[in-house]
């Protein structure tokens, strides 16, 4: 017989629960609670919370709010059959891990529902009056938690269950706001005669926050470093790199006409060189000049002198640390592309401050206006800056020693978590996010650790009795 929160993670897996999706297993939460006789509500965006009672001798304790996402990234291995709207994850053992058959797995955040669950529903476990907050639509940017009515939870004690490692706590993470930047521009007839394509390709990319400070190129930068040196010789015809705001541009692309193709391969070779000394992070950046079909107009001087100005100005990577291995600061100037009469660029700011938020956008925003383009700051959610009084905290790291003989490490993420948006709803919560050992999250790679998830079970059943 496995552990009853295994199984509980089990059942969960046969529920469809893509982001956008999280209406059955909502219902299935719900009807749970409903069978225990505990109370279930739903907001109105989808968001789930159950109550449960304290049991004897807890009444007067703080309730804790137990929390995680109902949705999981649904992704599948090349080749396999699989209908997440209504196939269960199907799950196997491993060496003591959990797997998934060719998908995802649903770890992230599965185990926080088991986990929750699993401590509500055992009537020898005692505990504080709990609040189960599951949220809807996480994967896609924190939805359902910045729907969350204010003060929606009432627990002054929150324990996300949304980090993959066991015996680190999370204590703080960034927010983020975008900004689009749009330069016009005019077209003039060219005047050299042969289209060469120029391809920054073979970088790593990744994500914007937490590989940030990997030391990885970015493409639009180095491609731009080749017009820049090749400025005189060439005219601009294309322009593009760069796929998401929350991702390193791993490959950016030009189309120029030229007099002078040797020199241009020269100069591509030069910042293919140079780059692959600088960035240590990389191993194959490869800087590709080809023959090309092309008989657009091209950018006048002038714009296209701005336009490498302006990529040249605009920062990207680490602004500002925090401490040795986490940025406090950072940017992601992350898609360009050329349109006929504008060069539209998007860059994705985080800082773990409110204040630092507001100045690295500031500096985009009068970089962008110092070249006359019109900027568009939006999407802004809320950092979760580390609080070094919480008491949470303290308790979580005393009674991770005492029962597993083992210092846990504390750690602040340089990307979103839903405690982000919990900081800026709810009046003085204190926060700690948790998780089991998993590897491989949003891919068919992902695994659970079976003891992992056990023991970090076993700790949030004694946590919320201090
Ligand atoms: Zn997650």
């Amino acid at each position: 017989m496995s552990h009853r929160v295994v199984e509980i993670f089990k059942e969960i897996s046969r529920i469809p629960r893509c982001s956008r999706h999280c209406e059955r297993i909502a219902e299935w939460i719900c009807d749970w609670a409903s069978n225990n006789g505990f109370r279930c509500k739903r907001d109105s965006y989808g968001n789930v919370i159950v109550k449960v009672p304290a049991t004897d001798g807890y009444e007067n304790r703080g309730s804790y709010a137990l929390q995680g996402h109902m949705d999981m990234v649904c992704v599948r291995a090349e080749g396999v059959e699989h209908d997440f709207s209504k196939d269960p994850i199907d799950i196997y053992e491993e060496n003591g891990w959990l797997k998934a058959k060719g998908t995802t797995l649903g770890a992230d955040d599965g185990v926080a529902i088991a986990i929750a669950m699993a401590l509500s529903e055992d009537e020898t476990k005692e505990h504080p009056e709990l609040e189960l907050v599951f949220t809807a639509d996480e994967e896609i940017g924190l939805v359902g938690a910045s729907h969350l009515e204010r003060n929606f939870i009432k627990s002054k004690r929150l324990i996300n269950i949304d980090s993959e490692k066991e015996g680190v706590f999370v204590v703080g993470c960034a927010g983020g706001e975008d900004i689009d930047i749009s330069l016009p521009l005019r077209r003039q007839t060219r005047r050299f005669s042969r289209p060469l394509s120029i391809t920054v390709s073979g970088l790593k990319g990744g994500h914007s926050g937490t590989e940030i400070n990997s030391n990885r190129a970015n493409a639009v930068k180095l491609l731009n470093e080749v017009l820049y040196r090749s400025f005189s010789s060439v005219e601009l015809v294309h322009f593009s790199g760069g796929k998401a705001r929350n991702a390193i541009p791993d490959f950016a692309r030009a189309v120029v006409y030229t007099d002078s193709p040797n020199e241009i391969v020269e100069v591509a070779k030069k910042v293919e060189n140079y780059a692959r000394a600088l960035f240590t992070g990389e191993d194959s950046i490869n800087i590709e000049i080809k023959d090309e079909e092309a008989s657009m107009d091209a950018v006048d001087r002038e714009s296209f002198g701005k336009i490498v100005d302006l990529i040249n100005k605009l920062p990207h990577g680490v602004y500002e640390m925090y401490d040795s291995e986490t940025p406090k600061i950072s940017n992601n100037l992350a898609i360009v592309n050329l349109d006929i009469d504008k060069f539209n660029l998007s860059t994705n700011q985080r800082s773990l401050t409110e204040d630092g938020l507001d100045k690295i956008c500031l500096i985009i925003e009068d970089i962008a206006n110092d070249f006359g383009c019109s900027v568009n700051r939006h999407s802004r959610y809320p950092a979760w800056t580390p609080d070094e009084n919480s008491e949470l905290v303290e308790d979580a790291k005393s009674l991770y020693f005492e029962m597993f003989s083992r210092e846990p490490r504390t750690k602040v993420i340089h990307a979103g978590l839903e405690c982000g948006i919990f900081a800026s709803k709810l009046d003085s919560a204190d926060m700690l996010s948790i998780g089991p050992d998993m590897e491989g999250i949003h891919s068919p790679d992902e695994k659970l650790n079976i003891e992992s998830f056990i023991r970090v079970y076993e700790f949030v059943c004694e946590l919320v009795k201090r």
